[in-house]
């Protein structure tokens, strides 16, 4: 079973202005991680950070730490009661790229006192950060077996991955045009990348196209709606003849996928997001691209990539007309959200209420009716202008965000564009930064699997 890691951009900053405090000497640094336990892998997020103080480490040099351990008994405790990991981590600002025979010890000493306290063997892990915040590490097991972490992510306003012995492939010769731009590292990152899309309409559609073209690993897609006429005006790949057979969206895509050829492993989920399987699917993703008009999915989506510590790119897009043959409004926005940042809800994207409005169409159409037609709740919008124009426009920035995140090229720091804003009835654009964190949502970064599932009694 492979163990990853996972951190929140933030998270990471922390730790490293910990641990790197200017003195050149080690430090060290607890976490309380909540668990993911996948079908591909069982990945530690990180939830909780304790500092250890400098005053209470009995001995720090350039290669040498010794502390005392007293600190981390109320976070074994939680740990054990809530069935959580706990992660060491320690820096080495020589740059010592390895565990030491002084580490082998003392994680051998702490792991096993670790255990001793759990019911359970399920893994915790140590890890090393080195000065240009580059990290690696390990689980130790109950036997006090050391077995690498697969890979570690964060999910910050850039997004890092790093690889235990990656072994450095051949890339295909269809990639080698934007290799030429992005890199060989970019593009091998892009080829172990696991990508959640859903919604394979009119936006996800295009969003997966770019996604297969660019070469990457896996992809799984959700849409629970069949291929109907009215959708040919705007999702690639669909015939009349789909249309007629009724076929599902994610079929006729996956369809469309495996005769391109280009090695992306397809995952189908013919489901609506609001479903244990397809909600477990998304959590092993590493990268969620949200491609649907419904508030309720959109806002579902959101509180998956924080309890899993997953960035997520959402794509809106919104046409009006006037009713008379004229157009109100053209416009469209593109979000980046990273699991302990702003949200589409503290973003203002929608409202709870509006959440609920949704949830209630979904779950109890015949009350949604009755309350809206003594207008209770505001209604759901249903059956909106499309244009493929404008979708593909909007597709596009999305994945041109995905690889600003990948492989960082502004002139300015990533987080100032957190939101892009595009008008096409006034041709202007509008970028925003990330701002204060969600305070529904950020609350619940890194607690992973809990019963019932993200809290949701309809997922249990
Ligand atoms: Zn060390």
């Amino acid at each position: 079973m492979n163990i990853n890691l996972r951190l929140t951009g933030k998270q990471h900053k922390q730790l490293k202005s910990h641990l790197f405090p200017g003195d050149n000497k080690e430090a060290v640094a607890i976490a309380l991680c909540g668990r993911s336990d996948g079908k591909r892998f069982h990945c530690l997020l990180v939830r909780k950070i304790i500092l250890v103080p400098y005053h209470l480490c009995q001995v720090r040099k350039t290669d040498q730490i010794k502390w005392s351990t007293q600190i981390i008994i109320p976070v074994i405790e939680e740990a054990a009661k809530k069935k959580m990991a706990i992660l060491k981590i320690h820096s080495h600002p020589g740059g010592f790229s390895d565990f030491s025979i002084a580490d082998d010890k003392s994680d051998r000493d702490l792991f096993s006192s670790i255990y001793g306290w759990m019911d359970d063997e399920l893994p915790h892990a140590s890890v090393i950060m080195l000065t240009d915040g580059y990290m690696f590490g390990r689980c130790v097991d109950a036997n006090g077996n050391f077995i690498p972490l697969s890979v570690i992510t964060v999910a910050g306003e850039n997004i890092h991955r790093w690889y235990n012995n990656h072994a450095s492939k051949e890339l295909p010769e269809f990639t080698s045009r934007h290799k030429q731009i992005f890199g060989k590292g970019t593009i091998e990152i892009l080829r172990n990348l696991t990508f959640a899309v859903v919604g394979c309409s009119g936006i996800g559609s295009p969003v997966i196209e770019q996604l297969v073209r660019l070469g990457v690993g896996r992809l799984v897609i959700i849409d629970p709606d069949h291929v109907e006429e009215k959708n040919l005006n705007r999702i690639l790949n669909t015939t009349m003849k789909d249309a007629l057979n009724k076929s599902l969206k994610t079929e006729v895509t996956a369809r469309a996928i495996r005769e391109m050829g280009l090695g992306t492993e397809i995952i189908t989920l013919p489901t609506s997001l609001f479903n244990r399987e397809a909600v477990k699917a998304v959590a092993e993703c590493d990268i969620v691209f949200g491609c649907m008009d419904s508030i309720d999915g959109r806002h579902l989506l959101n509180r998956i990539a924080t309890f899993y510590s997953i960035p997520y790119i959402d794509i809106g897009v919104k046409l009006e007309a006037d009713g008379s043959g004229g157009i109100d409004h053209i416009s469209g926005a593109v979000h980046y959200l990273q699991p302990d940042g702003s949200s589409l809800l503290s973003r203002k994207v929608y409202t709870m209420e509006q959440v609920r409005s949704a949830g209630l169409k979904r779950i109890d159409p015949d009350s949604y009716r009755d309350l809206l037609e003594s207008k209770y709740i505001i209604g759901v919008n249903e059956d909106r202008p499309a244009v493929i124009s404008v979708n593909m426009f909007f597709a596009s920035k999305a994945l041109i965000e995905l690889l600003s995140r990948l492989h960082p090229y502004r002139d300015d720091n990533n987080d100032n564009f957190a939101v892009y804003r595009y008008s096409l009835t006034g041709e202007y654009s509008h970028v925003e930064s990330d701002g204060e964190a969600c305070p529904v949502l950020s609350r619940h970064v890194g607690r992973g699997d809990v019963t019932p599932l993200l809290e949701m009694p309809e997922l249990s």
